[in-house]
């Protein structure tokens, strides 16, 4: 898995194209930091061939279907090869106890969140948010050989990028690869294979869970299901307690939040449109990067309620996006992961470094 690869001719030319956005330069609004060339340069290990015009090693293969122990050993082999640009830690457990892996990309006062996989069938966001640490990792070690300023001196990226960790592998295993697969068998299917769920392990929808509108939030099934069941409160769910924590412990300039099938933004709710004005340039901003439609703003509680991206607009007054990558297909079952490049990354490489540049903005403001 983590061999010296080439990839493709089209991955390369968007990593020149990464390259130029993350060097737009941010020094209009702070000088930049001398660069320490030397603490920047990544050492030549036995898989990296020596010499100036080394490429740095791809590590994270997205073109497969990406489970969390990949997740686990690529963010371990990140945070190896990129110290003090990559930090790996954990914001808490799932149901079922895997330690919700967090990176922390980049060596800037600013944050911005990014989420994936909140949706267990939806695990390509994880392999996007996952191929966005490694390639902007990469193309921070290039750029510093240049001497130009980077939005990851100033910006740093919280990456969480499987939520749903359980969910993920009760996706690609199977119910007997849960940790008490009767019970799961017993909860009820809304669609009609376990490739197609969408809760935690415990039957709860992680974006109807968020103590935002969440008594309003309207659900067809009140029991533990495969999708849309909002659970018995607000906020009973372990994964979703660690990203709220993880947002009082850090006052993030914005957040992300990952879904699929739509190549769509929701970047506004009725309850904060008004009290957010960062939010539509934006939204603008990422549709003229990624070619996704903006969605009317959310009008009404009973349907974008307890989402992520509300509950985050709601207490902070940031802006809070749900993106969804990918274009409508395969029904409710994932994608073919081998078409990573041309589903999700294509049109969503650049994402990041829109996110970042505008979260500069906004601090700024
Ligand atoms: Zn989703």
């Amino acid at each position: 898995m983590n061999t010296l690869r080439i990839k493709n001719a089209a991955r390369r030319a968007l990593s020149v194209f990464l390259l130029g956005c993350l060097l737009l330069s941010a020094c209009a609004r702070t000088p930049p930091a001398p660069i320490d060339v030397a603490e920047n340069t990544i050492l030549p290990t036995a898989e990296q061939p020596a010499g100036s015009e080394m490429e740095h090693i791809s590590l994270v293969e997205p073109n497969q279907t990406y489970t969390y122990e990949m997740l686990v050993a690529d963010a371990d082999e990140l945070a190896a090869a990129y110290p003090g640009l990559i930090e790996v830690t954990s914001a808490g457990q799932s149901v079922e106890g895997r330690a919700l892996t967090l990176l922390k990309l980049g060596r800037g006062d600013v944050k911005v969140l990014l989420l994936g996989a909140h949706h267990a069938r939806e695990y390509i966001t994880s392999a996007f948010l996952m191929e966005t640490a490694d390639e902007y990792a990469r193309a921070y070690v290039r750029g510093d050989g240049q001497g130009g300023a980077n939005l990851l001196d100033s910006v740093t990226l919280y990456i969480l990028p499987m939520v749903n960790p359980d969910g993920v592998n009760l996706v690609q295993n199977g119910p007997d690869a849960a940790a008490d697969p009767e019970r799961v068998k017993g909860m009820r299917m809304l669609k009609e294979t376990y490739a197609e769920w969408k809760a935690n392990i415990n039957g709860v929808d992680l974006n109807r869970q968020y103590p935002c509108h969440w008594e309003e939030k309207a659900s067809n099934t009140d029991v533990p299901s495969s999708e849309m069941y909002k659970g018995t409160a607000p906020a009973t769910e372990p994964e979703v307690q660690a990203v709220m924590r993880l947002c009082e412990e850090n006052a993030f300039a914005l957040a992300a939040s990952f879904h699929t099938k739509g190549e769509v933004v929701y970047w506004a709710d009725s309850g904060t449109e008004d009290a957010i004005e960062a939010a539509a340039p934006i939204a603008q901003s990422i549709s003229e990067v990624t070619g996704y439609a903006l969605m009317e703003v959310s009008g009404d509680p009973a349907v974008y309620g307890a989402g992520f991206e509300n509950w985050f607009r709601q207490e902070y007054l940031k802006p809070g996006f749900c993106i969804e990558l990918t274009p409508v297909g395969n029904g409710s079952l994932p994608h073919d992961d081998a078409r990573f490049d041309e589903l999700v990354w294509s049109r969503a490489g650049g994402l990041a470094s829109v996110l970042m540049r505008q979260a500069l903005d906004v601090e700024e403001k």
